[in-house]
């Protein structure tokens, strides 16, 4: 049966606690206007008794302008032994002036003895009267029951009576956590249908982490259940090891077990939010994310790609473009001649399978030598063109002369010279730069500038380096690659080079990036 799933999102509260993961508030009101646009239901916010980054969160809330999100201010059940008017954080909460309250309260007895140092009947008064506040001051009023399955299996009973004080409070959901992310999916689910039945007049939802990597698993696991409201974060940031990532538990919903989280339109956005949200956190993304990493529909095997050619499920559980991803062929040794044909596809190229088979030859030898063509895309769509016996380079390099040295009263300085043909034109130039690598690229770009203006807005913006085998010492092969960035039209894309001399390695990863930059720049 499908059902709504109300998606309850709390990447900037729990997300927040993960290690290395920090959101200034400008960053947090963007995360918030992404979610609401992506077609998130509640948006908690922070804990804005606990820090003034969080209260401020909430003091710029009115600038957000949301479609349809609520914004929810997380905190805990009121103090023991006092009342909700004179407990500070409570009033932080009030303050907060959010349509919703999300009060986390203790359901494991051994908490309610031995952390908050209190009568189990007290907790219950305290759960009862926190929620009873907030709903007589209008609130929608969301209480996460914390440590729920893990209190349920020492003391079902107990667990099952601070439901209930929620409940008598006026509760409108009741969230069932796995605090220490230590539960299995089949508990979740047989729990979960449990308090779904005796509390059928009120909403249940699910909040896992990720500890035993089962924080996805749980999270659908409680909806079978019975649980109507899921809560997570994107890309599964969080404490330890994380919280249920709903950048997977969204389209497992939607698309696997037929439940409506979001538009269809929203959910092929959901791999550019994945990493607008890694961005804005500062963290890489996962290239093996599930769903939105960049491999998550690469082929690289030979038979894969051969197959996918003529039919495209055949190696892929669902269309990536339902989730705003994209499938790739990989180049490497372990292709056929299937993913060459696949990638000049990508390229626009048209390539015959003779071709194919000449590159494929070619790239098993360089990567022999050292190479590696996975991530240097533009340096495979060159060794198509220039397989081509039609194809002419918009220049050759007849030759290339680089020197350093270290003079007395000057110190070190690199000095590189070039020659190049275009068309029936020879040019020979020189530049100096801080380096070989660099002495180089100015001297080719010198050459070539008469003739190609459009050069001026390309960018060198990354070169790494890798020795291969180290233990030749001095005579290991390098590997070089090399990043470019065209200025205006955003594009970028890698090259590569292999060689025992570095420069020649570098030479080749510049002059292939820079013809790139010439055959490809107004595509
Ligand atoms: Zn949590």
């Amino acid at each position: 049966m499908m059902t709504q799933i109300f998606l309850y999102d709390t990447t900037l509260r729990d997300g927040t606690q993960g290690e290395g993961i920090s959101l200034s508030c400008t960053d947090k009101l963007k995360v918030a206007q992404r979610l609401d646009a992506f077609g998130v239901h509640y948006i908690e916010g922070g804990w804005p008794g606990s820090n003034p980054k969080d209260a401020e969160f909430f003091a710029r809330q009115s600038e957000l302008e949301l479609k349809q999100a609520k914004i929810a201010a997380f905190g805990s059940t009121r103090y023991k032994n006092t009342t909700c008017a004179e407990d500070g954080n409570i009033q932080a909460l009030l303050e907060a002036n959010t349509p919703v309250i999300t009060l986390v309260g203790k359901s494991w007895d051994l908490h309610v003895h031995h952390v908050l140092e209190t009568d189990p009947e007290e907790n219950l008064n305290m759960i009862q009267e926190s929620v009873q506040y907030f709903k007589e001051r209008g609130k929608e009023v969301i209480f996460d029951a914390e440590h729920f399955f893990d209190g349920y299996k020492v003391n079902p009973d107990y667990a099952m009576l601070t439901l209930k004080a929620a409940q008598q409070g006026g509760a409108d959901c009741l969230v069932l956590c796995d605090t220490n992310g230590g539960a299995t999916p089949w508990e979740v689910e047989e729990i979960t249908r449990r308090v779904v039945t005796e509390f059928d007049e009120t909403q249940v939802g699910i909040h896992a982490h990720n500890d035993c990597e089962l924080g996805v698993a749980n999270s659908l696991a409680g909806v079978r259940g019975g649980a109507a409201q899921v809560q997570g974060t994107i890309n599964g940031y969080g404490e330890r090891v994380g919280n249920a990532n709903l950048i997977s538990i969204i389209p497992d919903l939607q698309l696997k077990l037929g439940h409506q989280c979001v538009g269809d339109e929203q959910l092929a956005t959901l791999t550019p939010l994945s990493r607008y949200v890694d961005e804005l956190a500062n963290m890489t993304p996962n290239g093996h994310q599930p769903f939105v990493g960049h491999s998550a529909f690469a082929h690289k095997g030979g038979i894969h790609v051969a197959a996918m050619l003529k039919v495209e499920e055949s190696y892929q559980h669902m269309d990536p473009q339902l989730v705003g991803n994209e499938k790739r062929a990989v180049v490497s040794e372990l292709s056929g001649r299937g993913n060459i044909l696949y990638k000049a596809n990508e390229f626009g190229l048209d390539a015959s399978r003779e071709d194919a088979k000449k590159v494929l030859e070619q790239i098993k030898e360089l990567e022999n030598q050292g190479y590696t063509f996975e991530g240097a895309e533009a340096s495979v769509d060159i060794m198509l063109r220039r397989v081509d016996e039609n194809y002419e380079p918009p220049f050759k390099v007849i030759d290339f002369m680089v020197i350093t040295e270290n003079r007395q009263g000057r110190g070190l300085f690199t000095e590189a010279t070039v020659k190049v043909q275009i068309g029936d034109e020879i040019r020979h130039t020189v530049a100096e730069g801080n380096g070989p690598v660099n002495a180089l690229n100015l001297a080719l770009r010198r050459a070539l500038h008469g003739h190609y203006p459009e050069l001026t807005h390309l960018h060198l913006s990354d070169y790494k380096v890798r020795i291969l085998d180290s233990d030749s010492g001095t005579a290991a092969t390098t590997r070089v690659m090399i990043d470019f960035h065209q200025a205006g039209s955003g594009q970028i894309w890698t090259t590569v080079g292999a060689h025992t001399n570095i420069i020649e390695a570098s030479w080749h990863a510049l002059i292939d990036g820079v013809e790139y930059a010439l055959l490809n720049g107004n595509r």
